[in-house]
């Protein structure tokens, strides 16, 4: 019943970040052939990335920052989350709780930092 229910709900659904699903998208960049060099570079067009380059820069604008992505800018798990913003890094502290019992001081105070 609730399948049923779930797959009713989904049938019109496209398995694609909905930010690269709009004709405002931007397009990829062209592929990176041959050899280049620089002074830092940057795997993955993620957050992760794309915040590593972005203060990369920010922290010396004449640094040579080359950012590589294998596949397409924001097309893995940083297009498709869900938007919420939480001080928990362990998704609430019963989860923290059960898997990092002895941990989770630490991991309070990070994640209230971060
Ligand atoms: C369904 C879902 C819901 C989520 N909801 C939330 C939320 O609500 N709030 C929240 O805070 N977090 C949420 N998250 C988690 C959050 O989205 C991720 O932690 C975050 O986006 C990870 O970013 P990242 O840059 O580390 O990894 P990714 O976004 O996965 O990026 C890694 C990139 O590196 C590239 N790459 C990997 N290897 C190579 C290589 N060898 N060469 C070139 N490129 C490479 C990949 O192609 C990819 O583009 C969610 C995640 C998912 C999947």
């Amino acid at each position: 019943m609730k399948d049923r229910h779930a797959r009713s709900a989904l049938a019109g659904a496209k398995p694609v970040p909905f930010w690269l699903d709009r004709p405002d998208a931007p397009q990829p960049a062209p592929a990176l052939r041959g050899k280049i060099s620089a002074d830092l570079a940057v795997i993955g067009g993620g957050f992760t990335g794309l915040w590593a380059a972005l203060l990369a820069k920010e922290s010396d604008p004449g640094r040579d920052v080359v950012l590589v992505e294998g596949r397409r800018v924001a097309w893995a798990a940083t297009g498709r989350n869900g938007g919420f913003c939480s001080a928990s890094l362990t998704h609430g502290v019963t989860n923290g709780l059960e898997r990092f019992g002895d941990e989770l001081p630490v991991l309070d105070r990070l994640g209230r930092r971060n």
